[in-house]
C-alpha cells in the first residue's frame, strides 16, 4: 500500500511525487506517458529560471528529478477506475489494483483538435494551441485564431497586441465569447472576424504554414488566407473521462479543488490541468503539484489510517 499514489506524470504528478517522497512517506506515480503534455511541445520559454527549453529535454529532466528519490515509477499503464475508501484502489488497464491512503489526480488535458489535413503535419511549426505559451513566437506576423468562444475571442485580443494581424474564424453565424470581450475585439484595428467560416485545411511548404482554407458556410465558396500561424481554440478537454461519478467535476469535466488541491473526497487530491485551477500553463501545474501532495502529506499525519 502506498501512502501517495500519484496519477499521471506530467508536471503537476512529477511535482506531487517529488513533495510527496521528500517526507519519507511510500510514494508512486503511474502514468500513461510520463512527461505529459510537454512531450509534444517544441520550444518552452515561460519556465521561470529556465530561459528556453524543449519540450522532450524538459520531460526528460522532470523524469530524472523523479529518479533521483525513491519513487515507484509506474509508466505506460493506464488507470481506469478509482474505487475511494479507507484505503483508495486505482484499477489499471492491464487488469492490476494498486493500494493506496492518499491519491492524487494529475491526469492533464488535451486540446481539441480541429481535424483537417495540415493541423497535426504543421503543429509545432504553425499550429498553436496556447497563446500564452506561442504567442510571442509570432511577432509581427499574420495569425488565425480558430473559434469564437471566451477562450478564442481572448486569444485573439492577446495575440493582437503582439503579431500584425489576426483573423478570428467562427464556424456559427456569430461569436459566443462574452459581451465584454466582443467589444473589447471590435475595437482593435488589426483584428478581422469571420463568421460561418467553416476551416478545411491548414496549409504549407512542407516546413511551416503559409495559409489556412476555409469554406464561407453561407456561400459555400471556398477561400484562402495567407498566414503564418494558426491557433485552434475550440476547448481543452480534461482527462477525467474515468472519474465520472466518483468525485465532483465542473461542466466542462475538471476536478473541482479547493485552495489546498482537495477534491470532494476526503484523502483524494488534485493538481494541474485536469482541475478547475485557471490558466493552464507549466509553472502552475508543477506549483499546484506541490501543494496536492503537501495536503495529501497533511491529510496522512492528521487521519489515523494505519
Ligand atoms: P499533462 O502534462 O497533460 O500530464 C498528464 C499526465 O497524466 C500524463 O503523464 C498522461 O499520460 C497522464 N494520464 C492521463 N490520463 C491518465 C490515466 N487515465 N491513467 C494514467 N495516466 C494518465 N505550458 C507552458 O507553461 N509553456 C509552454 O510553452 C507550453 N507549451 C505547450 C505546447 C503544447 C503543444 C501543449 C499541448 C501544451 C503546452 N503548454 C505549455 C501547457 C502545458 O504543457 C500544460 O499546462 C502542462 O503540461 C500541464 O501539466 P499536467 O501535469 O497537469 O498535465
Amino acid at each position: 500500500t502506498f501512502d501517495v499514489l500519484v496519477v499521471g506524470g506530467g508536471p503537476a504528478g512529477a511535482a506531487a511525487a517529488i513533495y510527496a517522497a521528500r517526507k519519507g512517506i511510500r510514494t508512486g506515480v503511474v502514468a500513461e506517458r510520463f512527461g505529459g503534455q510537454v512531450l509534444d511541445t517544441l520550444a518552452i520559454e515561460n519556465f521561470i529560471s529556465v530561459k528556453e527549453t524543449e519540450g522532450p529535454k524538459f520531460a526528460a529532466a522532470l523524469e530524472q528529478h523523479v529518479k533521483a528519490y525513491d519513487v515507484d515509477i509506474m509508466n505506460l499503464q493506464r488507470a481506469e477506475a478509482l474505487v475511494p475508501g479507507k484505503v483508495f484502489e486505482v484499477r489499471l488497464a492491464n487488469g492490476a489494483v494498486l493500494k493506496s491512503k492518499s491519491v492524487v489526480l494529475a491526469t492533464g488535458a488535451r486540446w481539441r483538435e480541429i481535424n483537417v489535413p495540415g493541423e497535426r503535419q504543421y503543429r509545432n511549426h504553425g499550429v498553436a494551441y496556447c497563446p500564452h505559451c506561442d504567442g510571442p513566437l509570432f511577432k509581427g506576423k499574420r495569425v488565425a485564431v480558430i473559434g469564437g468562444g471566451n477562450s478564442g475571442v481572448e486569444a485573439a485580443i492577446d495575440l493582437a497586441g503582439i503579431v500584425s494581424h489576426v483573423t478570428l474564424l467562427e464556424f456559427a453565424a456569430e461569436l459566443r465569447a462574452d459581451a465584454v470581450l466582443q467589444r473589447k475585439l471590435a475595437s482593435l484595428s488589426n483584428v478581422t472576424v469571420i463568421t460561418q467560416a467553416q476551416t478545411t485545411e491548414v496549409t504549407g511548404d512542407g516546413s511551416k504554414v503559409n495559409g489556412l482554407s476555409y469554406k464561407d458556410r453561407q456561400s459555400g465558396e471556398l477561400r484562402h488566407l495567407e498566414l503564418e500561424g494558426v491557433f485552434v481554440q475550440i476547448g481543452l478537454v480534461p482527462n477525467t473521462e474515468w472519474l465520472k461519478g466518483t468525485v465532483a467535476l465542473s461542466r466542462h469535466g475538471e476536478i473541482e479543488v479547493d485552495a489546498k488541491g482537495q477534491t470532494s473526497v476526503p484523502g483524494l487530491f488534485a493538481a494541474g490541468d485536469a482541475t478547475t485551477v485557471p490558466y493552464k500553463q507549466i509553472v502552475i501545474a508543477v506549483g499546484d503539484g506541490a501543494k496536492a501532495a503537501l495536503s495529501a502529506f497533511e491529510y496522512l499525519i492528521r487521519s489515523s489510517v494505519e
